[in-house]
């Protein structure tokens, strides 16, 4: 699918401007302008930064949730505590670490992905609380 081309850093469409290519080797980034591949290349250093963070972050939030649905057989109100806890956990990690696919960066671009990454963190997070409160 090479019909939609986008900037890769702010999501603007592409049409047939002058493009910068990110010459990092594999697959050729396109930008509206220098300007966004060099963001581009500064955000890209910071989710490599941050990825054993956001590794973290998910693989302790999913363990809690799994291990509630354990809890969950027995107790429930345990369970549901570290349901939420797991939720909330997870919510915060994309929010601090809006990481997408890349199939979603190169739909959207970066800028639009992190966003759309963060609405999505801050849902679960309410959900998370909403779990740990409304029960
Ligand atoms: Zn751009």
């Amino acid at each position: 699918m090479a019909g939609r081309k986008i900037c890769s850093y702010c999501g603007k469409k592409l049409e047939g401007k002058s493009c910068y290519g990110s010459g990092d080797g594999k697959e050729e980034e396109l930008y509206c302008s220098s300007e966004c591949r060099d963001k581009h290349r500064t955000a890209l250093e910071s989710v490599r930064k941050n990825m054993k963070w956001f590794a973290a972050g998910i693989i302790v939030s999913v363990l809690l949730v799994l291990s509630s649905a354990f809890l969950g057989a027995g107790e429930k109100e345990s369970g549901k505590l570290t349901a939420g806890c797991g939720m909330l956990l997870l919510g915060l990690t994309v929010v601090l670490f809006p990481y997408c696919t890349p199939e979603t960066y190169a739909m959207f671009g970066y800028v639009k992905t992190n966003r759309l990454g963060r609405v999505i963190g801050v849902l679960v997070a309410i959900f998370g609380l909403w779990m740990l409160f409304e029960g």
